[in-house]
């Protein structure tokens, strides 16, 4: 029996995830685990290499001549290391999530995750965020959130992200994309994005970000009791 809890936080890209895990994660004392950085990692490899990201044999090769690796900043984020090079910023770019959405949807992609994030889950309180770690990678965790949003209110978000990154950004263009990306992963044979019969649903469409913190973590506390989640 893991004596350790997991927190599974899976949804559609632009939800808010990923900031809402990390802080909370911050908050309780857990390991915070992004998922999607690592498929993001594989897209790069993919790319760089330049390897059809859906030619299953093809990618299964490049996934056995390189080393990715995570680790943590002393600030506590999450960093992803390429062949020991930190590609954190890297796997950011917009193109890398097509990259790593199409490696996403092959067998050999999915099975190299599964046993890292079953791992990591076996040796600390967890909060993993994804698109199948509810349903999939850790099916036994103890609380599960479906966090999501309307597609144009993820896109706008998307949008504004890329452009504090000064990145260059066409909000017509991010919506076809992010509806496009939906699709992907929604479609996919393996491990599709889909809501976990036992999840909770945290809808944040038209909330701002303190406001979809605290319904998260009402979600989370409900499950783990306030102890746990205000420690
Ligand atoms: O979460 P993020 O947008 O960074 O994830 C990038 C892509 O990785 C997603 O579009 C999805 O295709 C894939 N992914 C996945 N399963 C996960 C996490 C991410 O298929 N658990």
């Amino acid at each position: 029996m893991n004596q350790y809890h997991s927190i599974a936080i899976d949804g559609p890209s632009g939800a808010g995830k990923s900031t809402m895990a990390r802080a909370l994660a911050q908050e309780m004392g857990y390991l915070y685990v992004d998922t999607g950085a690592i498929y993001r990692t594989v897209g790069l490899a993919v790319q760089r290499r330049g390897v059809d990201p859906q030619d299953p044999q093809a990618v299964e090769q490049v996934l056995g001549q390189v080393d990715i690796t995570m680790g943590y900043g002393s600030d506590g984020a999450q960093r992803m290391y390429l062949d020991g090079e930190d590609v954190s910023q890297a796997i950011r770019q917009h193109e890398i999530s097509h990259y790593a959405s199409q490696v996403a949807a092959l067998a050999p992609v999915r099975a190299f995750l599964l046993s890292k994030q079953r791992h990591l889950a076996e040796n600390h309180n967890v909060i993993m965020d994804g698109r199948d770690i509810g349903t999939v990678v850790l099916p036994q965790a103890e609380v599960k959130i479906f966090l999501t949003a309307d597609a144009k209110d993820r896109a706008q978000r998307r949008y504004l992200e890329l452009l504090e990154r000064g990145q260059k950004a066409d909000l017509d263009q991010i919506l076809k994309d992010v509806v496009e990306r939906d699709r992907q992963d929604m479609e996919r044979e393996i491990a599709p994005l889909k809501k976990a019969e036992d999840a909770t649903v945290v809808d944040t469409t038209g909330r701002g970000l303190a406001e979809s913190h605290e319904l998260l973590r009402k979600a989370i506390e409900a499950k783990l009791g306030t102890k746990e989640v205000r420690p």
